[in-house]
């Protein structure tokens, strides 16, 4: 029978690996991939009804604007649907309290028009950090499923083994158009391909730019098309991230309310103890 494959991305320290090792339990094993020192971790995944999941713990990345070995991986699979890895379905592992920064990948990975889950972990600490969401509101302006889940109290797991088995259910739509502003190259990029998702075209053309992977060019690309100088790619990078965040803050200023004093609460309790005059007398 066929496996689902499933790709856990996410920045670092969002606790993708927890959540695998929760996925996983001992159906894991660890080892290379080819020609370099990055780790590899796979594993399979008991879903309901006899299903199973291949399940791949990819290296933690802050952005598909490769700059690094752990970077190149993901973006080479991602851009490769030859892959036997090539994800049915993209898991985009957060953490809660760095939601805005974690969600520029997100935004880029949805932008590849893969079937996306957004899991939203370290629910655990939302209580104390003052953090609440409007999950319903996330999912419809994201455009994607979302799973609160806390991997330190095993919570939200069997929801998210759920939603995995019914992946083809899940939307493949863009969430935010970010390279659309005041330049035509990509007007014309996307005259000249217009089957084609415009955020994947530019991809393998900046990949060409930072690793000369010219084999991985689209059939067709023109000289014209190519990145000149590291400025301009620069430029267009950065054009692209303030895009992605603009979204982003719009999202999350309706999506998410951080209540300070709760966040304070505890640190502001133990001042009053400090300062209480009694002990003030003692200790000061
Ligand atoms: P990775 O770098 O994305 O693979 O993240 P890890 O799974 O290695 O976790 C990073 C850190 O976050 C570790 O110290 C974990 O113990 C912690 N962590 C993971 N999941 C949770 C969670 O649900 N709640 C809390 N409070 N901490 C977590
Ligand atoms: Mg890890």
């Amino acid at each position: 029978a066929k496996q689902i494959k499933v790709s856990l991305i996410g920045n670092p320290n969002t606790g993708k690996t927890s959540v695998f090792n929760l996925l996983t339990g001992l159906n894991q094993q660890v080892g290379n991939y080819p020609g370099i020192t990055v780790e590899k971790k796979e594993g399979i995944c008991k879903l309901a009804r006899g299903v199973k999941a291949h399940i791949l713990d990819l290296p933690g990345t802050y952005s598909l604007n490769a700059s690094s070995l752990d970077e190149n991986v993901v973006i080479e699979l991602l851009l490769n649907k030859k892959d036997k890895d090539f994800p049915d379905v993209a898991v985009v592992v957060s953490d809660v309290e760095n939601l805005k920064r974690n969600l520029l990948l997100f935004t880029q990975i949805k932008d590849l028009e893969i079937p996306t889950i957004l899991v939203i972990n370290m629910a655990d600490r939302m209580k104390r950090k003052g953090i609440s969401l409007n999950i319903p509101l996330l999912e419809r302006e994201l455009k994607t499923k979302i799973v609160l889940v806390s991997a330190r109290k095993r919570e939200g797991i069997e929801e998210l083994k759920s939603l995995i088995s019914t992946y083809t259910l899940l939307p493949t739509t863009p969430c935010v158009n970010a390279l659309s502003f005041d330049d035509d190259y990509f007007e014309r990029l996307q005259k000249v391909f217009p089957n084609q998702s415009l955020y994947k075209l530019w991809l393998v053309i900046t990949q060409d730019v930072n690793f000369r992977k010219v084999d991985k060019k689209p059939v067709g690309i023109t000289p014209d098309f190519q990145i000149k100088t590291e400025s301009e790619l620069k430029r267009y990078q950065q054009k692209e991230a303030i895009k992605r965040y603009q979204f982003i803050n719009t999202v999350l200023k309706e999506g998410m309310v951080v209540d300070e004093k709760a966040a304070t609460g505890l640190r502001s309790k133990l001042d009053r103890i400090l300062t209480h005059k009694f002990w003030g007398y003692f200790i000061f």
